[in-house]
């Protein structure tokens, strides 16, 4: 048994598969609610724009729901934006999100990266962010950045379906375009980490609906590798949907985490990850915390960690009306679930 951690402690053993006093509860994306929004006085789009605002909102993960993790990258397009993609930047119940009609590339040698494009100021505001939470939260609490995968930011400046139908025609011209976006990926982890993150969540939208195991395996093994060797932090990899089929890939790859989607059952999940990379989720949302009760939270919480997963959390970014009440059922579960075991051996092979 360990004695007992901080939540910042708690986090980085687990993402390191380490042994840990009780599971932590990580949010590796958005737990931005409307009512949380409400509480902190500070709602979307002001909170995505604002370091004071964003800053403010994102604590309420740790000081409201109780939750192990501070994560104030709550959209997906702050990058883009700095990189000049139209925004729709939506009101307080909506996400923001790229205009993908007015894409920015249409081919490889279009991609310029803007000399100085992260003193745009929603690049910016990601970084101020991380600074206002690190002075005040110290070591007690894990700060999360987020930096975005070049597959993702190809949809974003190409366009979902050009993208996509360039990556089934040309591989050398998409391999092209993931390279010279890459370093939008590092510039940006690098700059969260040293403006205070913990850890980082690395998306890459090579979502199990869109892209097949061996696509994951050609275009982006190497290349999150690659994220692994260059970037000082532990690495926490996104993508939804069903991912069975790449997570031996995915285990390869060095990066410290996988947040993995409801989709994909704990007990097969673990089967293959095994003890090469942590797995942190996967409570569903569209059903369980947006539309059910804490009884059902609780149980899925439960197979989680009847499993043996190393982070327990929401499986992507929780929509914007989720009760507070099935968030906050979340890290009650954990506990309640630890006592039952107490006695127990905890930690990596639990
Ligand atoms: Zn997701």
């Amino acid at each position: 048994m360990v004695s007992s951690m901080t939540s910042r402690q708690r986090v980085l053993a687990a993402l390191r598969r380490e042994p840990v006093d009780r599971t932590p509860v990580c949010n590796p994306t958005s737990v931005a609610t409307v009512e949380l929004m409400d509480l902190a006085d500070a709602p979307f789009p002001d909170a995505n724009r604002k370091p004071e605002l964003m800053a403010r909102l994102a604590a309420t993960g740790y000081t409201e729901l109780g939750f192990d993790t501070i994560m104030p990258v709550f959209s997906i397009i702050q990058e883009s934006s700095a990189l000049g993609c139209k925004i729709q930047w939506e009101q307080k119940d909506n996400w923001p999100t790229v205009r993908m009609r007015e894409p920015i590339f249409q081919k490889p040698e279009d991609i310029r990266i803007p000399e100085g494009w992260m003193n745009h100021p929603d690049a910016q505001c990601v970084l101020q962010a991380i600074r206002i939470l690190r002075k005040e939260f110290g070591d007690e609490v894990a700060i999360i950045g987020k930096t975005m995968g070049p597959w993702s930011l190809g949809y974003h400046c190409f366009g979902v379906e050009p993208f996509l139908l360039l990556s089934l025609d040309d591989e050398g011209k998409t391999k092209l375009c993931l390279d010279r976006l890459k370093e939008v990926t590092v510039q940006f982890g690098l700059a969260q980490i040293e403006a205070g993150a913990d850890a980082l969540t690395l998306p890459d939208h090579a979502t199990g609906d869109l892209v097949s195991g061996e696509y994951y395996a050609r275009y982006l093994r190497d290349l999150h590798i690659e994220f692994a060797a260059r970037l000082p932090a532990p690495l926490i990899l996104h993508i939804c949907g069903r991912t069975v089929d790449r997570m031996q890939y995915i285990a390869q790859t060095g990066m410290a985490a996988f947040h993995y989607d409801s989709k994909n059952k704990p007990a097969e999940s673990m089967a293959i990850t095994r003890d090469k990379i942590s797995l942190v989720g996967n409570i569903n949302n569209p059903e369980t915390l947006f539309s059910k009760g804490p009884e059902e939270v609780r149980r899925e919480v439960y197979q989680n960690l009847d499993a043996g997963v190393q982070l327990v959390g929401p499986e992507c970014a929780i929509p914007l009306q989720t009760a507070i009440e099935n968030l906050k059922e979340i890290p009650k579960a954990v506990r309640d679930w630890h006592k039952q075991h107490a006695g127990a051996s905890l930690g990596s092979v639990n």
